[in-house]
């Protein structure tokens, strides 16, 4: 008597997809993509980057935007744990890199819970990808020996950052999910001591087609922002380096039209 084989083990593989571009994924990131039998995905995975998803892979939209959850966190959790324990290879795909900003953490505190197998793909995060596209070097000798990434996501009309190190000079602060924060992030680095006129970036779909850059200074860019019709995403970069733009960007950094990035 045959005895029926082992189902196949499922695993979730936690990929992260980058700002946009489906090129600056890394190359476990697209075999793996193109090689997916079910996909679960975020608002912030682009068109191009699920375009490589083959015709026959199952596509789940579990994106979440601000109040707005398509599925709440728990019930993401739960649907990887019940497709992996029936054998499937679930590739759980998120924008920039998972362990920025994405939850990637938490996702995986509970598959090691649950006892299911993940791996994870790093991928350029948003800060890396935008600063690259609009010409801005995080670092540099002499504007800034650090750098630091913050959320700057609003609790309550608030943010909880560390305002007097962040207002510190000769450092880049990158700060995601700032958009309706820009007014209140300026006006707190300007109060801890940063000087007005230091110069800030909002870039708009960072390495997308419909790119934008708007600059400015801590004194002037959120006049300029709220006449301008942004929306998500959007990445701030506050220090010296973003005077940088002007001559290291491509053109539409630079301040001309928005142009499809050259590949
Ligand atoms: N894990 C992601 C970040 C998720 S938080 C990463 O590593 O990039 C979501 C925030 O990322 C957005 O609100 C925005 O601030 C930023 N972001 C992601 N992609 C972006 C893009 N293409 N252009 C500008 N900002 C982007």
């Amino acid at each position: 008597m045959h005895e029926r084989p082992p189902p196949p083990p499922g695993a979730v593989w936690l990929v992260g997809t980058g700002p946009g571009d489906p090129e600056l994924l890394t190359l476990r990131a697209a075999r793996l993509i193109q090689d997916a039998d079910i996909a679960l995905y975020d608002n912030l995975v682009s068109a191009g980057v699920l375009a490589l998803l083959p015709a026959h892979a199952e596509r789940l939209y579990v994106g979440k935007r601000r109040n707005k959850h398509a599925l709440e966190q728990d019930d993401i959790n739960q649907r990887m744990v019940d497709l992996a324990r029936q054998g499937r290879r679930v590739l759980r795909l998120k924008g920039g890199d998972p362990f920025v900003f994405g939850r990637g953490g938490e996702e995986l505190e509970y598959l090691a819970a649950a006892g299911v197998a993940f791996h994870v793909v790093p991928g350029i995060t948003a800060a890396l990808g935008v600063c690259a596209g609009a010409g801005i070097p995080l670092t540099h000798r002499r504007l800034a020996q650090s750098c630091t990434f913050v959320t700057g996501h609003l609790q309550d009309g608030s943010m909880d950052l560390d305002w007097p190190m962040l207002a510190r000079e000769r450092q880049t602060v990158v700060v995601y999910m700032g958009l309706l924060g820009l007014p209140l992030l300026c006006a707190r680095l300007i109060a801890h001591g940063r000087d007005p006129g230091t110069p800030v970036a909002i870039v708009q779909q960072g390495t997308l087609p419909r790119q934008r850059v708007l600059t400015g200074t801590l004194a002037t860019l959120p006049g300029i922002v709220a006449g301008a019709d942004v929306h998500g995403p959007t990445l701030i970069i506050v220090g010296e380096v973003v005077a940088l733009a002007a001559t290291l960007g491509t053109a539409e950094a630079q301040g001309a039209p928005a142009q499809p990035p050259r590949v």
